[in-house]
């Protein structure tokens, strides 16, 4: 039977600043069959697509994008913060509300001409996922898709990445 995933997202007031509602998945990967039917529904979205690769930011974006690698059984790529990758990186700087941050990926992650599925728990701005889209097309990889379990409607993610086949699984 199909979960009603909403009710494994806990919402958080003022975490962790004020007037930012923070949306907490550890109760949907605390439940074996809520984790199982999310992971499941992203990989059903990836199934046509010929995906010889996922990508995924830290470090939630491991934790969704892990398990449908394995079913899909292809690589994983992990995007991450400055100074976690031990080898020759791509970077991608992108804005925060005070600054910027920047992601990196290994020069050797996504081989030229690869299909990519990204992977991430949450679309707020699109930064993250902006980020992560430009470090796989730097590599030459071709982005067919981008997968979130939560979508933050207001904030407009989705006009970023407008131009990807993109699957949310629930919004706020
Ligand atoms: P953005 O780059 O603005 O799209 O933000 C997306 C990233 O920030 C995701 O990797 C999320 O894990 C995290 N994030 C942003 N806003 C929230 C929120 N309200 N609750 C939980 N995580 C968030």
């Amino acid at each position: 039977m199909a979960l009603d995933l909403n009710n494994y997202v806990e919402s958080i007031p003022d975490y962790p600043e004020k007037g930012i509602i923070f949306r907490d998945i550890t109760p949907l990967m605390a439940d074996g069959e809520a984790y199982r039917q999310a992971t499941d529904r992203i990989v059903q979205f990836a199934k046509d697509k010929g995906v010889e690769m996922v990508a995924c930011p830290e470090a939630r974006g491991f934790i969704v994008g892990c398990p449908v690698a394995y079913e899909l059984g292809v690589g994983f790529a992990p995007a991450r913060k400055a100074g976690k990758l031990p080898r020759e990186t791509v970077e991608a700087k992108y804005d925060l509300e005070y600054g910027t941050s920047a992601l990196y990926m290994h020069k050797d992650a996504i081989k030229p001409g690869q299909k990519v599925l990204i992977v991430d728990d949450l679309l707020a701005t699109g930064g993250t996922i902006g980020a992560t889209i430009d470090l796989v097309e730097q590599l030459g990889g071709e982005v067919v898709g981008c997968a979130f379990i939560i979508e933050l409607k207001d904030l407009n993610g989705r006009k970023r990445i407008k131009d990807y086949d993109t699957l949310c699984l629930m919004e706020y």
